[in-house]
């Protein structure tokens, strides 16, 4: 998996998307949901492929190693509520308005 920029470590994540690509089973895990799998904050998203499986593969006893991992980084997660926030400012004198 390749990331644009410095490497990204698990602190700076809000929440993993690991898709399976044996089952399709897709889930989202919060990082500290990770700990389970040896994952901490210090721990890169580069290093996390081989670490996270899928569990209901596993099951099934098979490796669950196929898995595809998406990231939802906390700075993007702040970026939306800001301009959230910058939006409803805007719409805020409008929605006061009452002169034609
Ligand atoms: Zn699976």
């Amino acid at each position: 998996m390749a990331l644009p920029g410095r490497e990204a470590v698990i602190a700076q994540v809000a929440s993993l998307s690991v898709e399976c690509a044996d089952c399709g089973r897709n889930r989202w895990w919060r990082p500290d949901e990770l700990k389970r799998f040896g994952v901490n904050g210090n721990t890169p998203l580069a290093a996390l492929s081989g670490r996270i499986v899928c569990s209901a593969c596993r099951a099934d006893g098979l490796p669950g190693a196929a898995v595809s991992i998406q990231a939802a980084f906390i700075d993007e997660r702040q970026r939306v509520r800001s301009e959230a926030r910058m939006l409803s400012d805007r719409e805020a004198p409008l929605a006061g308005s009452r002169r034609a």
